[in-house]
Order: C-alpha cells, then structure tokens, then sequence
C-alpha cells in the first residue's frame, strides 16, 4: 500500500523523528541552564556572606582601636593615681577609670560578638565554596553532555532531513501544504491512526481526539483516499495491524 496517506506518513515520522532528536537536545541544553542558574545563585550569596565578613572585620576592627586607646588612656590615668595628691583627686581619676573599663567591657563585648558573627559566617563561606564546587562538576558534565548530545545529533538531524525531503517530494504539493498547516497547528497530532473500537461492530476512533468515526472512514481510507478526521481535522491513517484487521474477509487475497 503506497498511497499518499503512506507516502505522507512516512514524511510525519520523519518530522516526528526529528522532533524527538531536538528535544532530547533542548532537554540537555535546559539542564545545562539550570546548573549556571544554580552556580549564579551560589555565587551571588557567597559574595553578599564576603561582604558582610568584611564589614564586619572592618566594625570589629575599629572596636579594638577604641580598646586600644582606652587602655592607653587607663594606663595614664593610674600613673597619674600614683602621683595623686589627695585622696579626693584618687577619687576622682578612680571613677574615670572604673567608668573607662566599664567602657572597654562593653566595646570587648561588642568586639567579640562580631568575631563569633564572623566566624559563623566564614563556616557559611566554605559550605557555599563545597557548593560551589560540587555544583559546578554537575555543570561540567551537563556542558559536555550537551555538547555530545549536539555533536551526536548533528549528522542525523542532518541525515533525517535529507531523508525527509526525499520523502516529501513523494507527496503532491498541495498534500504537503495542507500537512505543514496542520504540523503547525496541531504538531504532533497533525496525523494519527484510526483506532478499533469495537471491530465486530465497525467502530472506530481517531488517535488524536479520540472521537468515534464513522464506517465510511475507514473504507476511504482502505480505498487509499486522503482522509480527514471529521472532529478534529487531522490526517488519519491505518496502521498495517488495523488495515489486516478491518479489511472484509472476501477481499482477502
Ligand atoms: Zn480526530
């Protein structure tokens, strides 16, 4: 049977086949994608995680600054103590001490609270960096999977469609208008088979809407005539299992 259904539908399994082979590509190049968002991801918080340690190095670093300078300012102040010359005067240079280690508690306090901040956020730093790491080999392996996957594909997709070009010159111009108009429109269900519904009864649906089809249908196709679903528009075909089986008896052989 080589009528221009067959013809036709070799011409679909061809653009099928094509189909298949490129999305198993953009499947491969959408994984690709996701590693370098996911590396980004890292990458943008290990940045934010470096500044805030900077920040906080610097912060930290002005504090014990502040320490310094109050323990030069306490030293003096003791060594003017032991030149005091009352007991009032002691009294007084006393305070100010008390009052400058209470302040220098409070600042070593500060101090080290950031240190510990610190040090949290550095162990951050080398979870994002395995992260980083890990992440990035999962790149690697999808970047040259996928460009395996487009070295592979290349000469077969160039193949196929030679192929299929071959094969589309089979087929009237008008036919494979109408085809591309329907490919367009219902892709993968611009052809579908006609399906036994019930073979004792001659009911039929068709593979893409799975609307029941009338008898006639099915004798138009097996006449070898260009069949439309009437539901859903799309080219019908018999495969050869549903040929042998709705072919009446009497023409057998
Ligand atoms: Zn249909």
């Amino acid at each position: 049977m080589d009528d221009v259904t067959a013809r036709l539908l070799r011409v679909f399994q061809a653009d099928r086949q094509l189909a298949g082979l490129q999305s198993r590509l953009r499947a491969a190049e959408a994984f690709h994608a996701e590693q370098v968002r996911q590396l980004t991801l890292i990458k943008a918080k290990t940045e934010s995680v470096g500044t805030q340690v900077r920040q906080l190095a610097a912060t930290a670093g002005n504090l014990e600054n502040e320490i310094r300078s109050l323990d030069e300012r306490i030293e003096h102040l003791r060594a003017q103590m032991n030149e005091a010359r009352t007991n009032k005067e002691y009294k007084a240079l006393l305070t100010e001490v008390n009052t400058h280690k209470a302040d220098r508690e409070r600042i070593e306090e500060e101090a080290l609270g950031h240190m510990t901040r610190i040090d949290e956020l550095k162990a951050q730093l080398a979870e994002l960096a395995a992260q980083e790491a890990d992440r990035d080999k999962v790149r690697k392996v999808a970047e040259s999977e996928r460009n395996a996957r487009e070295a592979e594909i290349k000469d077969r997709v160039e193949q196929l469609k030679a192929e299929r070009d071959a094969l589309a010159r089979e087929v009237p111009g008008d036919v494979m208008a109408m085809y591309a108009r329907l490919l367009e429109l219902r892709d993968e269900e611009a052809m579908a088979a006609l399906e036994i519904a019930d073979r004792k009864r001659h009911e039929y649906t068709c593979g893409a809407c799975m609307m029941s089809l009338p008898m006639e249908i099915a004798i138009s196709l097996l006449g070898g005539k260009l069949t439309l679903c009437p539901n859903c528009q799309c080219i019908l075909y018999l495969t050869p299992e549903t040929a042998g089986a709705i072919t009446p008896a009497s023409s057998k052989r």
